[in-house]
């Protein structure tokens, strides 16, 4: 978890590597509906480019199908799920039918002006359309109403280790990956 421009997706893809599980982010599985022009690319635009989040129930039965595959087996890495208290029941449902547990919730922690920074910059470099200044100021007055209610729910359950997200890329890895080994999977 953490705020747009938090590198949720830079340190996602790092770590599930490490840990050998395939990291699942809900924003890049959008993007490329929204690239391919297919059905669920054409309900969800009008959300991914306002800097909404995606209707639940749209969401929920996305992330079912995806952690229904094979190679989400033996594990996965979650990168911009659950967003909800409603996306983290249906986690909860999901996988208390298949008699698992999460291991662990990370949360990246970045100062606001260094996230607005980051992704205007990568609003050059990449081009992503909801990377405008209004879009992304909408972004994070969302995270903060929608989401940031989930850090307490997981630290009530122990599961949160938070961790400083400023700073560049190797050094946040390496505070990452620090946790991560002292971690036992669940379930
Ligand atoms: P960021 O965290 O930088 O906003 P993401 O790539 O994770 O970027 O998400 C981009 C957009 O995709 C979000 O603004 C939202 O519209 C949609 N989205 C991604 N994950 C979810 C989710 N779990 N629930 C609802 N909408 C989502």
């Amino acid at each position: 978890m953490g705020p747009p421009g938090a590198g949720k997706g830079t340190h996602a893809s790092t770590l599930a590597d490490q840990v050998a599980v395939p990291a699942i982010s809900t924003g890049d599985i959008f993007r490329a509906h929204l690239a391919a022009g297919s059905e669920l690319g054409r309900t969800v635009q009008q959300y991914v480019d306002s800097g909404a989040y995606v209707p639940d129930e749209v969401t929920n039965a996305m992330i079912r199908e995806r952690l229904a595959e094979e190679d989400a087996r033996s594990g996965f890495l979650l990168d911009g799920y659950p967003r909800t208290l409603d996306q983290a029941a249906v986690l909860d449902g999901l996988l208390e039918a298949q008699g698992r547990d999460l291991t662990a919730v990370i949360v990246l922690r970045v100062d606001q002006e260094s996230l607005v920074s980051r992704l205007l910059r990568r609003a050059e470099i990449q081009g992503r359309s909801d990377d405008s200044e209004d879009v992304i100021r909408t972004r994070l007055e969302v995270y903060t109403e929608q989401t940031v209610p989930l850090i307490t729910l997981y630290g009530g359950r122990g599961l949160l280790h938070e961790i400083d997200g400023n700073g560049d890329i190797d050094e946040v890895r390496e505070r990452i990956l620090e946790i991560t080994y002292t971690l036992t999977p669940a379930g």
